[in-house]
């Protein structure tokens, strides 16, 4: 969620639409070492300056995890190439539409004091999501790299991206602990419906239950609307 003045309550007004364009924004990771990429560099540099065979075998066959000692027994701290953090962008894709969305909205947070914090507040969803909307084609981003056909379906493909939503869970209480209830939308059979399949209208008949333990009502739409959402599931329309 977007966060008041980087405190610990959420904006007012913050809706999915803001928590999913953030979620999918270019991050800057600052201070990055790679080190599956300084394997790959010092692998070269050892080629290029005619290092022996035993060094590329021993560079080659190290899983480049974090503890390796390759740096030193190769003298290779003095490697002119990767040897320093860099900054790197991270971004994520949606790279398809799956047949179920599950949103956890992330409420558990840290505070300055590095003790465990639960974001509250509201944070407003919609009936129906256009997940269409976060792909990368739409926001803009820098996909000149971006093989497209990898990431997007075709035109033809049936996946409009249009999502409907079917269960909200609300959590009371604070971070590791509390209470979960869950409003859920049943298909009510309207006697204009029967006989007919696969209803894939969106404003179909639909009734809402809040369930809590044993304890099950049926709810208004502007209750559902109301929660303070942890986690959202949509099915594809
Ligand atoms: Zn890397
Ligand atoms: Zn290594």
């Amino acid at each position: 969620p977007l966060l008041h003045h980087g405190g610990s309550n959420i904006m007012l007004g913050c809706t999915l639409e803001n928590c999913l364009n953030k979620f999918l924004d270019a991050e800057k990771v600052e201070n990055y070492f790679c080190h599956r990429c300084w394997h790959g560099a010092a692998l070269k540099y050892l080629s290029v300056t005619g290092a022996t065979e035993t060094d590329i075998e021993k560079i080659k066959s190290c899983g480049g995890d974090d503890h390796c000692d390759c740096k030193t027994s190769l003298h290779l701290e003095r490697m002119p190439w990767s040897n320093s953090y860099s900054h790197i962008l991270k971004q994520l894709i949606i790279a398809r539409f799956p047949k179920l969305l599950c949103i956890q909205v992330q409420r558990a947070s840290l505070d300055m004091f590095g003790e465990s914090v639960k974001l509250t507040g509201h944070i407003a969803f919609p009936f129906v999501l256009d997940l269409s909307l976060f792909t990368p084609s739409s926001i803009g981003l820098n996909i000149e790299k971006i093989q497209m056909s990898q990431y997007q379906k075709p035109e033809t493909s049936r996946n409009s991206g249009m999502y409907r939503l079917v269960t909200v869970v609300e959590h009371f209480g604070r971070t590791g602990s509390g209470h979960y209830t869950v409003y859920r939308s049943v298909r009510v059979a309207s006697e204009s419906d029967e006989g007919e399949e696969d209803c894939d209208d969106p404003c179909e008949d639909l009734s809402w239950f809040s369930i809590s333990d044993s304890e099950v009502y049926r709810v208004s739409e502007s209750d559902v609307l109301g929660a303070e959402a942890s986690l959202l599931f949509y099915e594809r329309l």
